[in-house]
């Protein structure tokens, strides 16, 4: 049995508040359209979430989500509430819910990899100690810079003559002009073709930026990126999946070169940067595996003057503004951000929902994460409750 340090233990009189329960749940919300990436059709999302109950009655949230179960990465919404309820809450009850850092780093020495779930602890975590003390996430990580964030939107139906009138939509109403085409399931040519359709009918309105999610091979990359560049786009995400390819590739072209999923946290951070494989670093805080390593992302790439893009694992609305807070520390987001996944659910779990408009997000200024969930839509949409409605369902019709 393992414990925790004495520095963590509850420290009786002087202790503000401990632990007291750790809870777990998983909501499943289904997608306003199918969302076509290289690796995987979305046609719903699992959003894992946490809730630290401490002894002084606060309660922090925070949300773990992947895209795809288990097509991006190793842990899925189901995986993590597992490690959670086995392994994380055992060592969290009792411990003093004010160290946040104190106790992220005993999780860290004792559960290997899993940070995703480190992520969504860490966030409850601040969540409660900004409800504490009555402040934003932001302001405990900081402080914000930035009160809203510009936002792209990911055109990802498959098909062209859609995703016009889907920019072309968000466009007049204001919401996005930064758009990221999902490209690499077609080949090169019919890639290209369809962003330089979609470049040509939404011209100087619009930023267009490609996301290849590691399809490409190093020749296909230097043929795409070439004819990429011709078509007027801006950027390509992680065109290919070696950080050495991306290296190589890096600079050749009059195109950024973005890095997402070879960012798994200041460590890669720091092998990329010494490597010159990227232009762009897209920081999501659930890759880098929680809040404040997000931020030491963020601190490699200045150094190594990296430009900055607020990324997204397709969060709902609680993992979503816990990484605009984070964001909100970032000295400059050059790329601006992709926090638009609240807005690819159909269904709204917030009591109050996020602040988008002309084409930002808001953060909100209330204490902690500065959102509140809406109960009865939770109930109605955790996975074990729906599942129990369903086979009722099922009894009474057979
Ligand atoms: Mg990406």
């Amino acid at each position: 049995m393992q414990h925790l340090p004495s520095s963590l233990q509850s420290r009786s009189a002087e202790a503000t508040a401990t632990i007291v329960k750790v809870e777990t749940l998983l909501l499943d919300l289904p997608t306003i359209r199918p969302h076509k990436l290289s690796m995987a059709v979305m046609n719903g999302q699992t959003l894992m979430l946490v809730r630290v109950h401490c002894s002084d009655g606060t309660v922090g949230v925070g949300e773990g989500t992947t895209i795809g179960g288990l097509a991006y990465g190793g842990e899925s919404p189901e995986g993590m509430k597992l490690a959670i309820d086995t392994y994380f809450a055992p060592l969290m009850l009792g411990a003093d819910a004010n160290r946040v850092s104190a106790l992220m780093a005993a999780l860290n020495t004792m559960i290997r990899e899993n940070r995703f779930a480190k992520c969504a602890v860490e966030t409850a975590l601040f969540d409660a100690l900004g409800r504490r003390v009555g402040l934003p996430v932001s302001e405990l990580l900081g402080g914000r810079l930035h009160d809203r964030l510009p936002v792209a939107w990911t055109l990802a139906s498959g098909d062209t003559g859609r995703d016009i009138e889907e920019a072309q939509h968000m466009l007049s109403i204001r919401r996005h002009q930064i758009f990221k085409l999902k490209i690499g399931r077609k080949s090169v040519r019919e890639d290209v073709a369809h962003v330089a359709a979609i470049k040509k009918a939404l011209g100087d309105q619009a930023s267009i930026r490609v996301d290849v999610n590691m399809a490409w091979s190093e020749l296909e990359a230097r043929h795409g990126l070439a004819a990429l560049a011709d078509a007027g786009c801006e950027l390509a995400e992680q065109p290919v999946a070696h950080p050495d390819a991306l290296a190589r590739i890096k600079g050749r072209y009059p195109i950024a070169i973005m890095a997402d999923e070879s960012l798994m946290g200041p460590a890669t951070a720091f092998q990329l940067a010494k490597a010159g494989a990227a232009d762009v670093f897209a920081i999501k805080t659930e890759q880098s595996g929680g809040l404040q390593a997000a931020q030491q992302v963020a601190a490699i790439a200045d150094a190594a003057q990296i430009a900055l893009y607020g990324g997204t694992m397709l969060e709902g609305a609680v993992g979503s503004i816990a990484s605009a807070h984070v964001f909100s520390t970032f000295r400059e987001l050059r790329w601006g951000t992709e926090l638009f996944g609240p807005l690819l659910i159909t269904e709204e779990i917030l009591a109050k929902p996020l602040n988008y408009q002309d084409f930002h997000l808001e953060l909100p200024d209330g204490p902690g994460l500065g959102i509140e969930l809406d109960e009865d839509r939770i109930r109605h949409f955790r996975r074990d409750v729906s599942r129990t409605r369903i086979s009722a369902k099922a009894v009474t019709s057979t």
